[in-house]
Formats: structure tokens, C-alpha cells, sequence
């Protein structure tokens, strides 16, 4: 069975941006809520609890028809989840670091204007959803939201760096203001995760 990842810091260190009680709930409720339904709906077929949550993602074609929808929901949620706690952390903000700066450079001119874009689309993107800095096959990088839990990589995309913008994420403390929050997690972003991701593979 998938197992939750502990937060790899504190509920409250991403204070003032992140504030401690939407930390606990969004991990221990929300996290919670998609991992079990996602190992719920797995389990007339087992064998899926062998694999890593990226790849039956990405061949969702892969999970039978009965299941697919509530894998693609709950599987979705709980990866994304999961990546979202190591995306952030208490010595985040500041710029991108290593291969993942000069990519974001030459893919967007400068870190500014790739913020600048990446903050409209966030802010305005009009679901629940996430945005994300993906990359394709070919390590061309490129900002894109999805609703619901859908998953860049069910498309063939690796998500780098990404924002949750579904309420539950920013509403105790910001409210209506998805905005603020956008502006705010600039400073919890985790440059350093990120060009893990975009170095690796
Ligand atoms: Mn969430």
C-alpha cells in the first residue's frame, strides 16, 4: 500500500507564508483523504501497489476502466501531494540554482519574466488545480495549469516546480486572496529540489 511521507520540515516553518494550520490540514486531512481513497481504489488490483505512483500515471491507459477515474483523482492527489511538501521549504525563495537557472534564462529570458508569468497564470487560473513548471522529453521547459488532480505526467511532462491553487491550500489565512498566496509561496519555493528534478532523468 502507498504509505503518507512525513512533511520533511515542521508544520510551522514555512511561517509567515504558509501558515501552521493549513500545513496540518492540508497534510493530515487532505494528503491523508487522496492516499487512502488511492489505495482504496487500488485494491481489487494489488499489483499496482508495487509501483511507483509517477508511473501508473503515466500509463493511466494501463488501470482498468472501473478504477481509472478514481486512480487518476487519488493517485493524482497523493503524487502531486507528495511533491508539493519537498517543492517548498523554510530556506526556499531567492532565485532558481544550477542547470534550472540557465534553462528558465534561455526558455524565458530571465527568472523575472518567467515569474511574472508564472505568478498571472496561478493567480488567475480558473479552477482548482495546480500550476506547474514542467519539462518535456526533450527538456524544454513550459508553465502549464491543470484542473482537479490531473497530472502533467499522465501527458508525458515532468513537473519541476509547481503550485497547489485549490482553496484548501491558502483559504485560512488568505481567503479569497489567491493572489497574496501566489506572491507569498515565491518565498518557500525550493530552488534546490527543483533543479534535482530537472537535472535528474
Ligand atoms: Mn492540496
Amino acid at each position: 500500500m502507498f504509505t503518507l511521507p512525513n512533511l520533511p520540515y515542521a508544520y510551522n516553518a514555512l511561517e509567515p507564508y504558509i501558515d501552521e494550520m493549513t500545513m496540518k490540514i492540508h497534510h493530515d486531512k487532505h494528503h491523508q483523504a487522496y492516499l487512502d481513497k488511492f489505495n482504496t481504489a487500488l485494491e481489487k488490483y494489488p499489483d499496482f501497489y508495487k509501483k511507483p505512483v509517477e508511473q501508473i500515471l503515466a500509463k493511466l491507459d494501463s488501470v482498468l476502466e472501473d478504477v481509472r477515474t478514481a486512480v487518476k483523482n487519488h493517485g493524482g492527489g497523493h503524487y502531486h501531494h507528495s511533491l508539493f511538501w519537498e517543492m517548498m521549504s523554510p530556506k526556499g525563495g531567492g532565485k532558481p540554482i544550477g542547470k534550472l537557472a540557465e534553462a528558465i534564462d534561455k526558455e524565458f529570458g530571465s527568472f523575472e519574466v518567467f515569474k511574472e508569468q508564472f505568478t498571472k497564470e496561478a493567480a488567475g487560473h480558473f479552477a482548482s488545480g495546480w500550476t506547474w513548471l514542467v519539462k518535456d522529453g526533450k527538456g524544454k521547459l513550459s508553465i502549464l495549469s491543470t484542473p482537479n488532480q490531473d497530472s502533467p505526467i499522465s501527458s508525458g511532462l515532468m513537473p519541476i516546480i509547481g503550485i497547489d491553487t485549490w482553496e484548501h491550500a491558502y483559504y485560512l489565512k488568505y481567503q479569497n486572496r489567491r493572489p497574496e498566496y501566489v506572491e507569498a509561496w515565491w518565498n518557500v519555493a525550493n530552488w534546490e529540489k527543483a533543479d534535482e528534478y530537472y537535472s535528474s532523468k
